[in-house]
């Protein structure tokens, strides 16, 4: 009975050992200001990489503060407008620096956002071959999402959930 209430009374200890060490590091832990090196890099080749098949893009979002998605998030509930986003400060990869959105600029300077156009006449819808190379640079996309979906979007989660960002977890710098 002894060795058991001791088991129990270190595990107790552990537990708010842990607790304790989480809350810390997610209240000591500053949140991002700008797009994260690794995603800014892929964002540039991506762009490169379009603009060789004649597609060009433009990024219309990438970091978004937390204050700046409660913002967003007020359109089309508290705000005048359409839903344009499902989530609240610090539940986007936009707050951690790790998503941009990108948009499709015609050569007269318009920016579209048309999944179907196909300006570089190969056959092939120009959002979704910007869509591909994407994904071979390791984006994942909003368009693949199960409810929701954000067709401009595009994020590298390096393998982090949004707990895990908001209790302070970060990917490497390279
Ligand atoms: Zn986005």
């Amino acid at each position: 009975m002894k060795i058991i209430k001791g088991i129990l009374f270190i595990a107790v200890l552990a537990s708010i050992y842990y607790v304790i060490t989480l809350e810390w590091k997610k209240r000591n832990t500053p949140l991002p200001t700008e797009l994260h090196p690794i995603v800014a890099e892929n964002r540039d080749i991506l762009i490169q990489r379009a603009a060789a098949k004649g597609i060009n893009i433009v990024i219309t979002d990438d970091f978004r503060s937390a204050a700046e998605q409660d913002r967003l998030y007020a359109r089309g509930r508290t705000e005048e407008g359409t839903i344009v986003t499902h989530v609240e400060g610090g539940e986007s990869y936009h707050n951690y620096g790790l998503a941009i959105d990108f948009a499709l600029k015609l050569d007269d300077g318009t920016v579209v956002w048309d999944l179907e156009r196909d300006d570089n006449r190969n056959g092939k819808s120009d959002w979704m071959e910007v869509v591909s190379i994407a994904k071979e640079l390791g984006f994942e996309w909003g368009g693949d999402w199960r409810g929701f979906k954000d067709y401009p979007h595009l994020e590298m989660d390096f393998g982090l959930s949004i707990r895990e960002l908001q209790y302070g977890e970060r990917p490497p710098e390279q």
